[in-house]
C-alpha cells in the first residue's frame, strides 16, 4: 500500500542536516517528499542569465538530490509559480500536509499565504516553522513589547534570552524519506540550461558539505576575527555568508560553534551572527523599509547624484583606489568584505550624492550573497536613513579607510594592477604622486588611471548640506 505522504517544500534551505521543517515533518508523517519550486516569479525578473545565483542554487539542489538518492528518495525539481506547483504536487501525490520553513520577505510572506490558503481549501495542512534565524518577530521585544530599532539593546535582550533549546540540532530522520519508487512520476530532470541558465564560475563551492569544510577552516582561525575582520586583504571572516542565504548550513549550527570558544574573536563573531537575526527580524516587522527609508523624513531627499557618476561607481573608475579595488572585484566575483560594502556604499551616497536604491538595486543584482533584509539594512545604514544607521554627520573619508584597512595596499595592487608598482604610501591615493614617481610606477593619473572624479571635501559638505536641510524643513 502506498504510505501517506507529506511534502518538505524547502527554499532558501538547501541541506537536510539540522533542518527543522524536515525534521518535523519526518516526527509525524509516514513518509516525507522532498520538494523545490525554480519559481518563474522570481526567475522572470532575472536579467542575466550567467547569474552566479542560479549557478549555486542548481549545484546545491544536484547536491542534495544526491544525499536524498543515498537514502533511497530524490528531490522532486519543479519549474513555475510555485502558488500553483506546489498545490498541484500535493493533490497530485495526494499528501497530508505541506512543511516548510519560515521566510521573512514580504513576497514570500504573501506566496506562503496563497500557497496555505489554496491547500488548505483542499484539505491539505501547511506548517511553517522558524529555521532561517534563532529569533523572529517578536522573539526579542522591549519592556513595552515592541520591536527592538537600536541594535545593541537588541544584542543584549538577544543574548539574555538564548537558551539551550533556541539552538538545539534537529535531525531529521531520513529513514522517513518516501521511496524513490513513489515518486518516479514526478522527477523531471532539468538543467540549468533546460531554465533557461548557463552554468556561471562562481568561486566557491556549493552544497552543505562544502559549507562545513569553510566553517572548519575558519573556526581555526576564529579568535583572530575581532583582529582581521575589517581586512580585506586578509580573508579573516567565514565568507559563509552565501552558505547562509542559501540555507546550505544552519544558522543554529553556526551559534553554537561560535559559543564553543571564549575569545573576543568568537564574540565578535557572534555579534555578526546577531546582526543577521535583527535585520531578518526588521525586515519582518517593518516591511516598509523594502518601498521607504526607515526614518520617514528621509524619503524626502532629492538626491543630485549623476548618471555618469554611479557608472564611474559601478565600473570601479572613480579615481579613489580602494573604491575602485572593491567594485572591480565585486564584479568579477558577485562577492564583497564587509568593510567595503560600507566603503563603497558610503561613497556612493555621501561622495556622489547617488540614490542609495541604486547600489542597493546594483547589489541585489549582483551579490551571490544577495539578501533582501542585510542588503537593504547595510545600505539604509550607510546612506543614514535606517534603523541605528551611521549618523550622517559621520562620513567616511575613502582615503583614509583605505590607509587604515589596506594599509600595505595588498587588495589594491590585486584588483587595480595598473597601480600595483607605487609604494606603500602612494597606493592609497597615487593623485598626489609626482610625474617621476608616476613615471617609475609605470602609472600616469589621467591616462592609465582615472583622475578623481570628485573632490571628497566638497562632497562631503554637500552631503551635510543635503542631510541639514531636510532636519531645518522638519523644524520649519
Ligand atoms: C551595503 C551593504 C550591503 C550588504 N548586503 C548583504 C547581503 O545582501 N547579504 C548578506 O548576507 N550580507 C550583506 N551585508 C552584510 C555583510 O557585508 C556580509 O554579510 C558579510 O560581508 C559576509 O561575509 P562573511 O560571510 O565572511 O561574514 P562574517 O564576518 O564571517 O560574518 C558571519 C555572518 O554574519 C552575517 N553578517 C555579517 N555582517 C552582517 C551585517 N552587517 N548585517 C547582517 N548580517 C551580517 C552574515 O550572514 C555573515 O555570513 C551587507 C552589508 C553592507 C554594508
Amino acid at each position: 500500500m502506498k504510505p501517506k505522504l507529506s511534502l518538505c517544500w524547502i527554499r532558501r534551505d538547501l541541506r537536510l542536516a539540522d533542518h527543522r521543517a524536515l525534521f518535523e515533518a519526518c516526527c509525524v508523517s509516514q513518509s516525507v517528499a522532498v520538494v523545490f519550486v525554480y519559481d518563474t516569479t522570481i526567475l522572470e525578473k532575472l536579467k542575466d542569465k550567467n547569474d552566479r545565483r542560479m549557478t549555486f542554487i542548481n549545484k546545491s539542489l544536484q547536491l542534495v538530490d544526491q544525499k536524498l538518492r543515498d537514502k533511497g528518495s530524490a528531490l522532486i525539481t519543479l519549474y513555475g509559480d510555485p502558488c500553483e506547483e506546489i498545490p498541484l504536487l500535493a493533490t497530485r501525490l495526494s499528501v497530508e500536509a505541506v512543511f516548510c520553513n519560515r521566510d521573512y520577505e514580504p513576497s514570500a510572506k504573501e506566496r506562503d499565504k496563497i500557497v496555505a490558503d489554496l491547500l488548505q481549501s483542499k484539505g491539505i495542512a501547511f506548517h511553517s516553522y522558524k529555521d532561517q534565524v534563532v529569533f523572529e518577530g517578536l522573539d526579542i521585544a522591549t519592556k513595552t513589547g515592541n520591536s527592538f530599532r537600536v541594535f545593541t539593546p537588541y544584542k543584549r535582550a538577544w543574548l539574555e534570552k538564548l537558551a539551550i533549546e533556541d539552538i538545539r540540532i534537529f535531525r531529521p530522520n531520513l529513514k522517513k524519506l518516501t521511496p524513490i519508487k513513489y515518486l518516479k512520476a514526478t522527477l523531471v530532470s532539468r538543467t540549468l540550461n533546460d531554465i533557461g541558465f548557463q552554468n556561471a564560475k562562481i568561486w566557491l563551492e556549493a552544497g552543505e558539505d562544502a559549507a562545513q569544510k569553510r566553517l572548519t577552516k575558519f573556526l581555526k582561525n576564529i579568535d583572530n576575527y575581532e583582529k582581521i575582520r575589517d581586512l580585506p586583504g586578509e580573508g579573516g571572516t567565514s565568507g559563509l555568508s552565501v552558505h547562509l542565504r542559501f540555507g546550505t548550513i544552519s544558522i543554529r549550527s553556526l551559534v553554537r560553534e561560535a559559543f564553543k570558544f571564549k575569545s573576543k574573536g568568537s564574540k565578535a563573531w557572534l555579534s555578526e551572527l546577531i546582526w543577521r537575526d535583527f535585520y531578518q527580524m526588521i525586515l519582518d516587522r517593518f516591511p516598509n523599509i523594502v518601498e521607504h527609508t526607515f526614518l520617514p523624513q528621509y524619503d524626502q531627499i532629492k538626491w543630485p547624484g549623476s548618471n555618469a557618476h554611479f557608472n564611474a561607481w559601478k565600473e570601479g573608475r572613480t579615481g579613489y583606489p580602494l573604491v575602485d579595488a572593491a567594485m572591480r572585484h565585486f564584479n568579477a566575483t558577485g562577492w564583497m568584505h564587509n568593510r567595503l560594502r560600507m566603503v563603497v556604499a558610503s561613497f556612493l551616497t555621501k561622495d556622489l550624492l547617488v540614490y542609495w536604491r541604486r547600489g542597493e538595486q546594483y547589489f541585489a543584482e549582483n551579490l551571490l550573497d544577495y539578501d533582501l533584509a542585510a542588503n537593504n539594512g547595510g545600505w539604509q545604514w550607510c546612506a543614514s536613513t535606517g534603523c541605528d544607521a551611521q549618523p550622517y554627520f559621520r562620513i567616511f573619508n575613502p582615503v583614509n579607510q583605505s590607509k587604515k584597512f589596506d594599509p600595505k595596499g595588498k587588495f589594491i595592487r590585486n584588483n587595480v594592477p595598473e597601480l600595483a608598482k607605487f609604494t606603500d604610501k602612494r597606493i592609497h591615493w597615487p593623485h598626489g604622486a609626482t610625474i617621476e614617481e608616476q613615471k617609475k610606477a609605470l602609472c600616469m593619473m589621467g591616462k592609465d588611471y582615472p583622475r578623481p572624479i570628485v573632490d571628497h571635501s566638497l562632497q562631503r559638505a554637500k552631503a551635510l548640506q543635503l542631510f541639514k536641510s531636510i532636519k531645518n524643513n522638519l523644524v520649519n
